[in-house]
């Protein structure tokens, strides 16, 4: 358990760290996990407590916590060049190769990118380019962004006024011009009686209806997550993003593939858009990027977006944005070893190789009489709690089902995240089969403490 006592590490978090996303009841109850080291898919606390760590962190240490070749990497750049910046015409060659590596990997046969210090950055970078592209195009009032609820595409004013959650209220938020439609969870949205491909043709039907009433010369882009994350793990229904392409392209519309969790992986795929098998305008990556080692988010523009904002700069003689630390070439070499091992050294094999175990463990799982659904795609999942499976009940917000479940699970080391009602699971791609038995098994254990208790 957590030592409370005056100056112990938790009572120091507590007095001078201000938490982000971290519910403070909880922290007062149970104080603060203060973390020295990794091994593995293992963190350790303080006290020497190690835990399994079933989130890769916050979705991005998918090579673990301790991987040679990525520390190394950063070691090796650190002592050659440990900074500089990519303004008025100069870059560090790391920053150059990682360009190259990322419209080489990407679904891109040609296309530029921009480097960013996180994936918020990334789509606040990507919604000024579009704002800039349509003013230099004549069309100044293109400047509305299209999302949907519950997708996340990050917390600055910006991307936090993209992404479709509630909590953005209290900040005033979404801005003029942000619109969310639907989120394109059957399981949760889908009609008494609607089939999936019903479900589907409702959503593109809505995004058409959306484009005439705004009118599509005000629409500046269409941004989504292959698979949403943050928002609660949800695959989109069969045929979404091929149905969305379509309504899309007809108003000339980009469609823009926030990876930030996808890429790199995630899905069994490089990108979640293979996966799905659609060619998205643009890519925003951040997070698997470096694996987690380096904070880094990149907008990786397609061939069209590339040469009209090209000429729209040049008309005004530059792209006048972009970060000090933009292009960091500590950041770049890691990132060239992160995609290096994740494509050549097994880690994207080892996906794809695990991916079956993950889903029969969800769906072992998922018999529980109170997990409503269980969903995922590659090594990415969620297990939905409900009251009443039949009716898709959730319980009361008050008995805070999923804190609960994480608590009980940290208390037995595991790591895992409530986010609703549901508990997420993002695995790092290093896990082994008896590190995966292991999780299932905290889960399970987890499981019947707490609906024991509340049920
Ligand atoms: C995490 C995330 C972001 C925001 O990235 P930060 O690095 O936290 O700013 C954006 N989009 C998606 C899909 C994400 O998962």
């Amino acid at each position: 358990m957590t030592d409370h006592t005056p100056n112990s590490w938790d009572a120091r978090a507590d007095a001078h760290s201000f938490y982000g996303f971290t519910d403070l009841p909880t922290i007062h109850e149970r104080g603060t996990v203060v973390l020295t080291h990794g091994d593995g898919p293992y963190i350790f606390d303080v006290e020497g407590k190690k835990y399994l760590d079933a989130n890769s962190g916050l979705w991005n240490m998918v090579a673990g916590f301790n991987h040679p070749g990525l520390t190394e990497a950063a070691k090796a750049q650190y002592d050659k060049f440990p900074g500089y910046h990519a303004f008025f015409g100069r870059m560090t060659d790391q920053t150059v190769m990682l360009s190259e590596k990322l419209i080489e990997v990407s679904p891109f046969q040609t296309g530029k990118v921009f480097y960013t210090n996180s994936g918020s950055e990334a789509n606040d970078t990507l919604v000024k380019m579009l704002w800039f592209l349509a003013r230099a195009e004549g069309k100044p009032e293109r400047r509305k962004i299209l999302t949907r609820m519950n997708g996340y595409h990050g917390v600055t004013a910006v991307s936090a006024s993209m992404t479709g959650k509630p909590y953005n209220a209290l900040f005033g938020l979404p801005f003029d011009g942000f619109i969310h439609l639907t989120c394109p969870h059957f399981w949760r949205e889908g009609m008494a009686g609607e089939s999936e491909a019903q479900f589907t043709s409702r959503l593109a039907h809505e995004l058409e209806d959306v484009i005439r009433r705004e009118g599509a010369e005000t629409i500046a882009g269409f941004v989504a997550e292959p698979v949403i994350g943050a928002g609660g793990v949800i695959p989109p229904p069969a045929g979404y993003f091929q149905a969305i392409q379509a309504v899309l392209a007809k108003h000339n519309i980009p469609l823009i593939a926030d990876e930030v969790i996808c890429g790199f992986g995630r899905t069994g795929n490089v990108w979640g858009a293979q996966t799905y098998d659609f060619v998205p305008d643009a890519i925003i990556s951040s997070k698997a990027l470096t694996a987690g080692y380096f904070p880094m988010g990149a907008v990786i523009l397609g061939p069209d977006l590339a040469d009209r904002l090209q000429v729209a700069s040049e008309m005004v003689e530059e792209f006048p944005h972009g970060f000090t630390a933009s292009g960091h070439p500590v950041g770049c070499a890691i990132a060239l070893k992160s995609i290096d091992i994740i494509l050549n050294d097994g880690l994207l094999d080892a996906v794809r190789d695990l991916t079956p175990r993950f889903e029969s463990g969800l769906a072992e799982l998922a018999q529980h009489p109170h997990i409503g659904e269980a969903r995922s795609k590659g090594l990415m999942g969620a297990l939905e709690a409900v009251a009443d499976k039949p009716t898709k009940a959730p319980f009361a917000a008050d008995l805070s089902v999923s804190e609960r479940i994480a608590n009980a699970c940290t208390d037995n080391g595991l790591i895992c995240r409530p986010l609703g009602q549901a508990i997420v699971l993002c695995p790092p791609f290093i896990m082994t089969d008896a590190q995966m038995d292991e999780m299932f098994d905290k889960l399970h254990t987890a499981l019947g403490q707490v609906f024991a208790d509340i049920t």
